[in-house]
């Protein structure tokens, strides 16, 4: 190894990174050539894999495994959980001399077969067969961790429903690929394998692990039910890339080596606007891929926190009055193979038919959002996500695209035939003019924006910080895909493919102009226009949710067999419970803390003053005026809050006595949610006067200022 690659303690990076992988180059390796080549297509073409290779890769695969420290094997999946779920099971097999030999058969490494009962389902379950089933995905890469091998799967159900995140990711891949190359080969390019990329920035806190602990809110709903505002908070900009400190350096140099040793391609990290508030953000890769390796960062986070007295918080809206945490999703349409190799089909590109063929890529996308913004503002809703959503910290939640001024200019001129203001350039013909070049660096000034052009990729800017991706690119991909279909319907007919090309950028940029918006999103006049413009503004997950089941929605899943009618409406069912099951527990945790902390507390502190007065009137006489305040104040406080959280109590057990989840969640978030604003209020400023010796649970200062 070049020695300029080892720094001065010994590591080096390029031989670590992706150490832990069952890489292309351990493949290359260790497979016979044909089968390497079987694989090969696999990932970059999509060819399916032939069933008599399957007992080699996996015999390959288990001592590769067993030589990085592997007992056990696992098929690493993603349910409707959001997170990622595992069964072990080692490579143990009896010998008929009562010794065991290690075995990974083909069979083992396509198919496991984990209980799926206690998964949720949204009603499949209860139809059909309880009964799971993992699929082995080849294209992306099984890796060892603490001594298992991890094989990344998709689940499914004994009937064929889906039961994953991962399962319609893929499908949505496959179809995208299809239409793009329909797209593709009008502009006269040979077939090549279309894949999205993705590079999901990914935002957390960290806060010390002994203040965690104190705070049950923190441990059971992962965010402050209550905390008034600490005297600093993010007002003087001064954490926003600022030089990181000592316990964070540390922290951020374990994670990534630990993420290069899974081949997460680790590559910025800095301080973020909030106190406590840092990012990561990877390099780019195929969205499945990426999707897998964000599901890893944020558990890697975690671990590695763990190992410095540190908690990693991923919630979306930890602190009130702090900026919560996001996730952005980088989203572009590559070529992997072919002669196209590597070209992204987001960017300009120098000649006339490439631009031309850049602006129907950028055209279907504008189509795609402005047909389908309630499935983009699903694919981001969680009761987290309510609370930092259009808080002036993210976008708000009506969905608009930033395409910065140049391009606004250029579809305009082309749409209008007119000169395009600020270029002077004449009427541009498309795949006979080229287009004046477009800045990228202009492209991403506005930070506003839900869903930003940056030059050669879209930024999807609403997705909160624990959020799986797989979800929001199934949506982003199925419904570029379905543009891109409706194009090549009509240009595949044309007998002037350019002349019907420009007629087409003209349609449907006159047709979905009203969801380009370039100003700033955070302002109230927005909210304004965009409702002028007919925009859909959900501002909560249960006002989003129901449209899941629309009919342009199914007919759009089953038309490119996404998803069937059934599979759409339970996975709405399993997010409406989720909401609802978020809230039960907030309200649980917080009726408790309220009794087992608060209130003795504060009743606590009322007795010293009460006793102190007492006192007092016994040597001198003095008025007690303050102590007489504070304590008039607790005390009235401390009954408005018991009787709030008794009425929060029972409210809370009519909610769970809905059986209907629409109207479980809806409940929840009428009645229910404001009940626990105003607690929380209550308890704000009960906390503002008790003294630190009675109060006694971190507050925000202690939990944003101690790392
Ligand atoms: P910021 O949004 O903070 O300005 P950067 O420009 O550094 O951040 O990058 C944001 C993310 O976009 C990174 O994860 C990067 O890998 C990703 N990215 C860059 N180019 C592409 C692309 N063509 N497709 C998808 N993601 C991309
Ligand atoms: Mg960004």
């Amino acid at each position: 190894m070049n020695n300029q690659n080892v720094n001065e303690n010994g590591t080096c990076v390029p031989e670590m990174f992706g150490s832990l992988v069952f890489s292309d180059a351990v493949m290359r390796d260790r497979l016979p050539s044909d089968v390497h080549q079987a694989i090969t297509n696999t990932m970059s073409l999509g060819t399916p894999l032939d069933p008599a290779i399957l007992d080699v890769v996996a015999n390959v695969m288990k001592d590769w495994a067993i030589e990085k420290g592997a007992t056990h094997y696992t098929h690493w999946f993603q349910p409707m959980t959001g997170i990622t779920a595992e069964k072990h099971d080692s490579f143990i097999t009896p010998t008929s001399d009562g010794q065991v030999i290690m075995k990974f058969s083909g069979k083992d490494l396509v198919r496991g077969e984990p209980d799926a009962s206690s998964f949720p389902s949204g009603g499949l379950r209860v139809t059909f067969e309880a009964r799971g089933y993992t699929g082995w995905d080849p294209t992306s890469y099984a890796f060892v961790k603490d001594g298992t091998l991890y094989l990344p799967t998709v689940f499914y159900s004994y009937s064929g429903q889906v039961l994953d995140k991962k399962t319609p990711l893929l499908r949505s891949m496959e179809v995208l690929n299809v239409q793009a190359n329909r797209v593709l080969a009008l502009f006269g390019k040979q077939p090549c394998r279309v894949v999205p990329n993705t590079g999901a920035e990914q935002e957390y806190f960290l806060i010390d692990k002994k203040m965690y602990k104190k705070r049950k809110d923190l441990k059971f709903t992962g965010r402050t039910l209550f905390g008034a505002k600490p005297p600093k908070g993010q007002e003087m900009d001064d954490h926003y890339f600022g030089s990181l400190n000592p316990r964070v350096a540390a922290y951020m140099k374990d994670l990534d080596e630990e993420l290069w040793k899974f081949g997460v391609l680790s590559k910025t990290k800095h301080n973020e606007v909030a106190p406590a508030q840092h990012e990561l953000a990877p390099i780019f890769t195929t969205t499945n891929i990426a999707t897998d390796h964000n599901q890893l960062t944020m558990e890697i986070m975690k671990k590695v926190a763990a190992r410095h007295n540190l908690v990693c918080l991923l919630h979306e809206k930890p602190f009130a009055n702090v900026n919560g945490s996001g996730k952005h999703n980088n989203w572009s349409l590559s070529c992997m193979s072919g002669s196209e190799k590597n070209a992204n089909l987001l960017d300009p590109g120098d000649s006339p038919r490439d631009n031309a063929q850049f602006l129907l890529f950028l055209c279907s996308v504008i189509k795609a959002v402005d047909e389908y913004p309630d499935l983009l503002r699903i694919a981001v809703a969680s009761a987290g996500n309510d609370r930092r959503l259009g808080g002036g910290e993210a976008p708000p939640a009506i969905i608009s695209i930033f395409l910065g001024d140049e391009l606004t200019d250029i579809l305009e001129s082309l749409s209008n035939g007119e000169n395009a203001s600020q270029h002077k350039a004449k009427t541009l013909e498309l795949g006979v003019d080229s287009l004046p070049k477009i800045p990228q660096d202009t492209t991403d000034r506005n930070r506003t924006s839900p869903f930003a052009f940056t030059g050669n990729k879209f930024e999807f800017r609403m997705l909160g910080s624990p959020k799986s991706i797989a979800s929001t690119n199934y949506i982003l991909n199925t419904i570029v895909a379905e543009s891109l279909r409706q194009f090549s319907d009509r240009l595949e007919k044309a007998s002037d493919f350019t002349k019907e090309l420009n007629l087409l950028i003209k349609d449907v940029y006159k047709k979905h102009k009203r969801v380009i918006f370039n100003g700033n999103n955070y302002s109230d006049e927005w909210v304004k226009e965009a409702a002028a413009r007919g925009l859909p503004n959900y501002q909560t997950t249960v006002d989003c949710l129901p449209h899941f089941v629309a009919q342009k929605n199914i007919e759009l899943f089953e038309r490119h067999k996404i998803l069937s009618r059934v599979e759409v409406q339970s996975r709405m069912e399993i997010l409406l419970e989720n909401y609802a099951k978020t809230l039960n527990i907030e309200v649980l945790t917080l009726v408790d803390m309220v009794r087992k902390n608060i209130l003795p507390s504060v009743i606590e502190f009322s007795n010293a003053l009460s006793r102190g007065m007492f006192y007092k009137a016994w040597t001198f006489f003095g008025s007690c005026k303050a102590e007489k305040t504070l304590l008039r104040k607790a005390s009235k406080l401390c009954d408005e809050l018991y009787s709030l959280i008794e009425d929060l109590q029972a409210t809370n057990i009519s909610a769970q006595n809905i059986a209907d989840m629409e109207e479980r969640a809806k409940y929840y978030k009428a009645e229910i949610l404001p009940h626990m604003d105003k607690t929380r209020g209550i308890i704000d400023t009960l906390e503002e006067f008790t003294p630190t010796e009675y109060w006694k649970l971190p507050t925000y200062s202690d939990l944003l200022f101690t790392v």
